[in-house]
């Protein structure tokens, strides 16, 4: 699929872009944001945009057009509905023109990561032009990994703009920023920014959690397998691990939870269960079922957390993949049982 993502700006592209790659598309991204105000912040969000693009060896393409006169006079009846009316539109009408007139056959808009956005009248609009121009219009509801990208982007240093970027947008931004609320996808939080509980995904040395992660499953050997592709989150209570899953791609549409504990001492405060609701909204973009094997006593605990599709018994599982007996309490495991969760 040959794609022109409409780009706003470095951070909000980080998330979008890697979502698409891993989605195996590889999108070229285009810079038209001609009302970026004033013209050094304009100047700044561009270069950043054209460092970060080489950085990911991403094709990028700028339109270089400052429009401060034409934004003003176009916006300037109406500054309550100006993003839907005129900021929105130009953006991605001209981004679909474009798409149609080089040979791209879709086109989209990192707008669709910004939960501060009109989620829902960029998509509504990106489908008309879509419509209109006679080209295939990408939604995603990017907005699910916004605080991610955000954080990845800060870890790589980007510049990171304080607004939204017309004048209007900086002069609310000191007058009310406290007041704009993120518009999540249903079922989506983020968890709060001064917090003492943080989920997020560990890249560096997997294998540091292995003795928590054999409270779950007592084969080392089986840890290290899924290990090596399986993605780990750690859920951290203040500065300590509360909480660890481990999940793996099964297919293009399921992931599969390998592994989840919680450590001894914060048993009891709902730690899995926030770690499974935050699984299943991380992977819900790209994949339509989470499944999890389990022993015969925990089956009520996953069902409870939504896992309620019976799937398949491995029979004998326990006796053929581990050297040692397996317990959970009193019971003896022989056979895995698994379930599913839609996401
Ligand atoms: S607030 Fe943002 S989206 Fe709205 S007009 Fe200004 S720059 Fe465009």
């Amino acid at each position: 699929m040959k794609l022109l993502l409409h780009t706003c700006c470095a951070p909000c592209s980080v998330y979008c872009i890697d979502t698409l790659r891993n989605e195996g598309i590889e999108p070229t991204v285009y810079w038209f944001n001609p009302n970026i105000h004033p013209y050094k912040e304009y100047e700044a969000r561009r270069d950043c945009l054209k460092e970060y693009a080489k950085l990911i060896n991403v094709n990028a393409i700028f339109e270089d057009n400052y429009g401060l006169k034409e934004f003003c006079k176009n916006v300037i009846d109406d500054l309550e509905n100006r993003c839907i009316n005129y900021c929105y539109k130009i953006r991605l009408e001209q981004a679909a023109k474009y798409a149609k007139e080089n040979g791209y056959d879709s086109f989209s808009t990192t707008l669709l990561v910004s939960p501060y956005q009109k989620h829902e009248a960029i998509k509504e609009l990106g489908e008309k032009l879509a419509k209109q121009y006679g080209i295939e219009f990408i939604y995603r509801d990017f907005r699910v990994g916004f605080r991610e990208g955000q954080e990845k982007a800060r870890e790589l240093g980007l510049y990171m703009q304080k607004y939204c970027g017309c004048i209007f947008s900086e002069e609310s931004s000191f007058l009310t920023h406290s007041n704009i609320k993120p518009n999540l996808p249903d079922g989506f939080e983020f968890l709060p920014v001064k917090r003492n509980i943080i989920i997020n995904k560990e890249k560096k040395d997997k294998k540091q959690y292995i003795n928590l992660l054999l409270e779950a499953d007592p084969s080392e050997k089986m840890i290290e397998k899924y290990l090596k592709d399986g993605d780990v989150f750690i859920l951290r209570y203040k500065d300590d691990v509360a909480c660890i899953a481990v999940v793996t791609k099964l297919d293009n549409d399921t992931v599969e939870l390998k592994n989840i504990v919680t450590k001894e001492e914060f048993r009891g405060k709902g730690y899995s269960k926030k770690m499974i609701k935050y699984l299943a909204d991380n992977y819900k973009q790209r994949y339509k079922k989470m499944i999890v094997g389990t022993t015969e006593n925990n089956i009520p605990f996953y069902v409870k957390q939504g896992f309620d599709k019976y799937e398949k018994t491995v029979k004998n599982f326990f006796i053929e993949n581990y050297e040692e007996e397996i317990k959970d309490g009193d019971i003896h495991c022989i056979d895995m049982y698994y379930y599913s969760k839609d996401l």
